[in-house]
């Protein structure tokens, strides 16, 4: 008997989840030979990629080497990097960026005395060498709508703006046979509609999970669907506890995820407390010029020390020309908001900005679960390790979109047995009338992480934290189970989530490894051998059904 479905699955080859760097990169290498559908929960070009500034780093110069490159990032790693993936990454540094180029991007370029045109390199914070890659300072800005271009013209692709993921389907949670991934319920955010999409392979490429803090660099796609949905089929994730936290976001209640340049600083900017005294110095020598995560630490322990909701950044001291022909951005973007960086110091605080850790994943881009994929800020390759080399994301979203493109091309042709997938029923749901309970519950559980398992950690601070997200882990299952699932619900089960694994990987780190720093344990520990925090989803098993609200399958 086949299923009845009030809508027609969508069926693609290939189901890609996510339109950044690394899912869009995935898309067009694989639109050739595949049909490739693509889903986004919002525009097609919203996500981290289109924010990013820096660039991406790549082994171009003729003074630069692999290996500088090699140890740059292991350094950074602070023990942890897998060095077989930081090689593979950085070797396919070159080509991944004539790709880009290929495809249309176009970098910033310098033409040397004798007329001949060459990239554009930057050195940034860790890098021994220049090796970044850039567009401006909108280097994010050129890949993602260059690609995003390209994407939505090629006849092979179907691209769903709006469109949300909501749980990955297996050949387990449905029949109980393997483990193999065969699609996802996505609910269209116009209609509301949950359909179904059906694909021989799945590939989430949904960014990291910096929404689960209060402030965050990120924009609002952060919000770790990707890891939850990984984790809720089967998969291991690894190493959540190392979130980098970028030192100066513009406070302002309506200046969501603006950075502040690092930049100012290195021209002369100070910290001041409310009060206008300078704090940098009691926590390094090298002042505000410390590295970024000591900077953001400083900052966190003053604002918690002192109760205080942010510090100010000032370099108006400077001539005023050289800050706006310096800064133009941030000059005027901070003057929308009412503060002239020429006259005043500008209100900062501290923001999650990169999750290191992810669902894990091999060097071809697969999970622990057959025909699923992970790529880009949600995975955990294991080029990271403890702590981000700056600019090394981006890459790692393009070699491993290539990695996975290859595998899964080498793949395409194999018969797979076909599985039924029964429609999303919501015949024992009714409409919330408790919104309240989700805004509530979204609210508590950024202000709690930010609190407590943010910049600097205490075994107390994260137990009292754990006490709290199993509360609200209980709360929100429990609504999940009643009530037609909303947008907000769908991100705040995943949120929930996630807060929960960057928890128990936090309290299982007894230790101050790169980003990851308690008091109660504030040195590496040099006697035992380093390690990643491997979490494996012990409560997936059959017993428990892909949704509560599904209808039987007839497979
Ligand atoms: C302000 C800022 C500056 C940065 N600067 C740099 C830099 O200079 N260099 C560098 O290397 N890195 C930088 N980074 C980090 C880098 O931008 C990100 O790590 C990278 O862009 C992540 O790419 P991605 O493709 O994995 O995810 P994203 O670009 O975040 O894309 C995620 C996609 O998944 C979609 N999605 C998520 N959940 C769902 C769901 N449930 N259903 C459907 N779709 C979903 C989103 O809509 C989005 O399309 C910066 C980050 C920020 C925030």
């Amino acid at each position: 008997m086949r299923t009845e479905y009030a809508y027609a699955p969508h069926v693609h080859d290939v189901l890609i989840i996510g339109s950044g760097a690394a899912g869009i990169s995935l898309a067009l290498r694989l639109a050739d030979r595949a049909r490739v559908g693509v889903v986004s929960k919002g525009p097609l070009t919203e996500g981290s990629t289109l924010y990013a500034q820096g660039g991406i780093s790549a082994v171009l110069d003729q003074h630069d080497s692999i290996d500088s490159h090699v140890s740059d990032t292991l350094n950074a790693g602070a023990g942890l990097c897998d060095e077989r993936i930081v090689r593979y990454t950085v070797a396919h540094s070159p080509a991944c960026i004539d790709w880009l180029q290929a495809q249309g991007v176009t970098f910033t370029h310098v033409t040397s005395p004798d007329g001949c045109s060459a990239l554009h390199l930057t050195r940034e914070g860790g890098h021994s060498h220049r090796r970044v890659v850039h567009a401006a300072d909108a280097t994010g800005q050129a890949v993602e709508t260059t690609l995003t271009n390209r994407l939505v013209s090629h006849a092979n692709v179907e691209a769903f703006e709006n469109h949300i993921a909501i749980d990955l389907i297996t050949t387990r949670k449905l029949t109980g046979q393997g483990n193999r991934c065969i699609g996802a319920y996505v609910r269209d955010r116009s209609t509301g509609r949950i359909e179904v999409f059906a694909a021989k392979f799945i590939i989430l490429a949904t960014g990291g999970a910096s929404k689960v803090y209060l402030y965050t660099s990120n924009p609002d796609t952060s919000s770790g669907d990707g890891l939850a949905m990984a984790w809720r089929v089967g998969c291991r994730v690894a190493n959540m506890e190392f979130i980098q936290f970028h030192p100066t976001c513009l406070y302002h209640p309506k200046a969501k995820s603006f950075l502040v340049t690092e930049a100012i600083r290195g021209e002369g900017g100070r910290l001041l407390l409310p009060d206008g005294t300078e704090f940098m110095h009691r926590f390094d020598p090298r002042g505000v010029l410390a590295p970024r995560d000591i900077v953001a630490r400083a900052i966190d322990n003053e604002m918690k020390r002192l109760g205080v909701d942010c510090v100010y950044l000032d370099i108006s001291h400077k001539p005023a020309h050289f800050i706006t022909s310096n800064f133009p951005n941030v000059y005027k973007h901070c003057l929308e908001f009412g503060f002239d960086l020429t006259r005043t110091p500008v209100p900062v605080v501290p923001a999650a900005h990169y999750t290191c850790g992810g669902v894990i994943t091999d060097i071809r881009a697969r999970t622990d679960v057959g025909n699923l994929y992970a790529i880009g800020e949600v995975a955990c390759t294991g080029l990271h390790g403890a702590n981000r080399l700056a600019s090394n994301s981006l890459l790692e979203c393009l070699v491993f979109a290539k990695a996975a493109a290859d595998d899964i091309t080498s793949l395409l042709e194999q018969p797979q047995s076909e599985t039924d997938i029964p429609p999303w029923d919501e015949s024992k749901v009714t409409d919330s009338d408790e919104e309240v309970v989700v805004s509530h519950n979204w609210d508590e559980l950024r202000r709690f992480m930010w609190d407590y398992v943010g910049i600097v950690r205490t075994t107390k601070r994260l137990q009292r934290a754990k006490r709290r997200v199993d509360l609200l882990t209980g709360e929100i299952n429990e609504y999940y189970r009643h009530f037609r699932v909303t947008d907000d619900l769908i991100e705040l089960r995943n949120l929930v989530s996630v807060a929960d694994l960057i928890i128990r990987s936090a309290m299982l780190r007894k230790e101050s490894r790169g980003l990851h720093y308690t008091r109660d344990h504030p040195y590496p520990d040099e006697t035992a051998p380093t390690r990643n925090t491997v979490l494996e989803p012990e409560q997936f098993n059959l017993a428990t059904p892909i949704n509560q609200l599904l209808v039987g399958t007839d497979a």
